[in-house]
């Protein structure tokens, strides 16, 4: 295979080509990055090699998964299998609380990384606050260990709200770099995300599509076809402008390559009050954190 400079295709120039036009990274509060935008592999079962593989091919760089997604071992195959080196990718995981404590964390991320086959993971993350345990002060410590000892890079948790947050920087002086949360058109999480802002926290939107449930409504459709694209690229794209990375989920290998082709557009001051405007503090679609996962 040739290059466009007719040189043979190396490394560089294969790269460029699988790269979308323009991805760019966040500072994350310790120093670290973390892409703009990623790929959600949770509920994609048996499809997520070939899925993953689509995303790979169309630019993603960030890969979410969780022990509880069962698909750990599918994720680190493809990415073994991938056409980009390993150190191209970034990987989160994430530990369920059924394995909080501090030990007992350490040991579910030893599984992880063993079902992945990888020495490392980019991100961690405490999947859910499960308050009633009482215990992810404790896990949160075994992160801070697996970091320091270089075995991830960035540590984060999910689901918590801004006072669980608060004390995990009170206990241990080490704040999270990420909190993954559910964020959508429909439960914008404005108070979390100043929360966020005003400590460097890093704020990662699951459902970003909200599930593809609000994709009809005639405002986001009359913005897509008012810039020519779909309105799942607005709603991806008004993530991309708020700041917030999003992890958008699909099987479809046309969806999956659409949900990063959100570069090449902008959306007005105009354009996003309008999709500000859909904000429901009672627009939560998924599970609450107050109860789930008992
Ligand atoms: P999304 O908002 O990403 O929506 C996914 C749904 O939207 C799928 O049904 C998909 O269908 C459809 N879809 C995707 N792209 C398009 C498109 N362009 N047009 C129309 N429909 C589309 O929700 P998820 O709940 O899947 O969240 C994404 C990721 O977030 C998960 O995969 C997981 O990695 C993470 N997550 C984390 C949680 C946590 O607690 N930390 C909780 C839940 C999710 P199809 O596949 O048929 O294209």
């Amino acid at each position: 295979m040739k290059c466009a400079g007719g040189a043979r295709m190396g490394w560089r120039c294969y790269e460029r080509m699988l790269m979308p036009p323009v991805q760019s990274t966040l500072k994350l509060n310790d120093g670290h990055e973390i892409p703009c935008i990623g790929f959600g592999t949770g509920q994609l079962n048996e499809a997520t090699n070939r899925a993953l593989g689509e995303a790979i091919v169309a630019g993603y760089r960030l890969i979410d998964t969780a022990s509880r997604y069962r698909n750990e071992e599918r994720v680190g195959s493809t990415v073994r299998d991938a056409a980009v080196p390993r150190e191209a990718l970034s990987i989160t995981t994430k530990v369920w609380p059924d394995r909080f404590g501090f030990d007992r964390t350490l040991r579910a991320f030893d599984e992880s990384l063993a079902r992945l086959r990888l020495d490392s993971v980019e991100y961690y993350l405490l999947h859910w606050p499960a308050p009633w345990l009482d215990l992810y002060v404790e896990s949160w410590r075994a992160l801070i260990r697996l970091r320091d000892e270089g075995r991830v890079k960035s540590i984060g948790v999910a689901n918590f709200d801004a006072e669980q947050i608060q004390r995990l920087a009170d206990e241990t002086g080490i704040p999270p770099a990420i909190n993954q949360v559910e964020l959508h058109t429909h439960f914008q999480q404005t108070a979390l995300r100043t929360f966020h802002a005003q400590h460097g926290i890093a704020t990662v939107a699951w459902s970003p599509l909200g599930r593809g449930r609000y994709l009809g409504d005639p405002t986001l459709v009359a913005l897509a076809k008012e810039h020519g694209k779909t309105p799942a690229q607005v709603v991806l794209r008004w993530h991309y402008q708020s700041g917030v990375v999003a992890i958008p989920k699909s099987a479809k290998p046309e969806r999956i390559r659409a949900n990063i082709d959100i570069f090449d557009f902008v959306l007005d001051a105009d354009d996003m009050a309008a999709i500000g405007a859909f904000d429901d503090p009672d627009g939560r679609i998924g599970a609450d954190p107050d109860s789930f996962p008992r």
